[in-house]
């Protein structure tokens, strides 16, 4: 028989970085368990790989206040890149409205310590990217410490240096049951035999409510499918320029590579395990594009190296990050809604201090996202969702 203290399941980039910080913190004997055979398969690999401190609740600027400059260490701590590229985030407004939210927004941001967020003029959005078309925009709001990271990399930097600390993945491991014994967790039944642990965590992303109900609990996590849009190479924009959103319509976009990586959330979708990227996306998309940047109509794209992946949504868009009351030893880090790796690091690290600690410093209230939330009613609202 197997025993770990420590059970993961799911190796993407949250399970890994709940694998590093546990072993940082000391306890060693955490075996992480994935059924792919290789690890980043899941939405960590389809990630558009955004990070920011733009949110518009308290604990998602803390969430990411932990975030951002962990990843802009990484290299330095774990010996390993994150791809952190400080670019910046530009939202740009095209209503009064949307001055007023972003505005409202960046003094909630400055209160809790951002220090790189500032509104932004016409004149200036233009003078950084002279391309879009301006006629209706009035302004935005850009921090200059938002970025993008790469998800592949970060994610194989938090497994690497938890194995070095002690940590084992299970590869070609499907949790298949939750073991309890009597009213706490025990353990998983996996295809690879049975483990004992008395303190299990649910790192499965969009397959999270599957594991949850494994274990007899209900945890509202939905998965929803995206698509991202790479380009051909294309230089009549700079590759320097920030993630730019467009707040008329949530297009947004971002220099990769040579190219640009397109983003569209579209509306009309609907929630379901739909891996395939459907080619009606891209005319949709290039019309929103070429509406902002003109010159896009120029762009090319090869629609085999479009792709689809799942968001993990919870119903206030908020992660779900904590011990369940009615299954002790059995924790949630799921329903991310598009911002798991840039929640990533504080995930592993408010988990592992749950764990070791049962408190944590990284956020004021640990209590707000735990999975109780649900029943008492109290629930968040993050408007900021790309
Ligand atoms: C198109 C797209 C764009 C995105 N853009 C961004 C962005 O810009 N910024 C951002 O922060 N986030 C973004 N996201 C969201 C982000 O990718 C996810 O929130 C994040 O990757 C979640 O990581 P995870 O480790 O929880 O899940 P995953 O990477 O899905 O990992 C879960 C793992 O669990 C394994 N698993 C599931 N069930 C079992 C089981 N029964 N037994 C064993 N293993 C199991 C799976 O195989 C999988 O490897 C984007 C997502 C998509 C799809």
């Amino acid at each position: 028989m197997q025993t770990a203290d420590v059970i993961i399941i799911g190796g993407g980039i949250v399970g890994s970085s709940i694998a590093y910080h546990l072993t940082e913190a000391g306890c060693r004997n955490v075996l992480v368990l994935e059924r792919e055979a290789h690890q980043g398969k899941g939405s960590t690999g389809k990630s558009m790989g955004g990070v920011r401190a733009q949110f518009t609740t308290p604990v998602n600027i803390q969430m990411s206040l932990y975030s951002i400059p962990f990843y802009a260490a990484f290299g330095e701590q774990l010996g390993h890149p994150s791809g952190y590229r400080p670019q910046g985030y530009l939202f740009v407004a095209t209503k009064p409205a949307h001055l007023e939210y972003l505005e409202t927004n960046r003094r909630l941001q400055e209160s809790l310590g951002l220090k790189d967020v500032r509104m932004i003029s016409a004149a200036e959005i233009v003078a950084m990217v002279p391309q879009l078309r301006s006629d209706d925009i009035l302004g935005g709001n850009l921090c200059t410490t938002d970025g993008f990271v790469d998800p592949y990399s970060a994610m194989t930097g938090f497994i690497q240096r938890a194995v070095e600390n002690g940590a084992t993945v299970w590869k070609s491991a499907e949790v298949t049951a939750i073991l309890k014994n009597g009213n706490r967790v025990a353990g998983t039944m996996t295809t690879r035999g049975e483990v004992h642990a008395r303190v299990v965590v649910n790192a499965a992303g969009p397959w999270a409510a599957q594991v949850a109900e494994m274990a007899g609990v209900n945890l509202p996590v939905t998965p929803l499918r995206r698509m991202l849009i790479p380009t051909e190479p294309f230089d009549e924009v700079s590759h320097e320029i920030p993630m730019v959103i467009d707040m008329t319509n949530g297009f947004h976009f971002r220099p990769e590579g040579r190219g640009f990586l397109l983003a569209w959330n579209d509306p009309e979708e609907t929630p379901g395990f739909k891996f395939d990227f459907d080619p009606e996306f891209i005319e949709k998309i290039l019309i929103r594009a070429a509406d902002r940047v003109p010159c896009f109509e120029n762009l090319a794209v090869n629609p085999k190296r479009a792709w689809a992946g799942l968001y993990e949504m919870s119903p206030d868009h908020h992660g779900i990050i904590g011990e369940f009351e009615e299954l002790p030893g059995f924790y949630a880090a799921n329903g991310f809604s598009g911002h798991g790796v840039m929640h990533a690091p504080a995930t592993g690290k408010i988990i592992a201090d749950l764990i070791t600690s049962r408190s944590t410093k990284v956020i004021d209230n640990p209590s707000v996202l735990s999975p109780a939330r649900f029943k008492s009613g109290r629930l968040l609202h993050e408007t900021a969702l790309l």
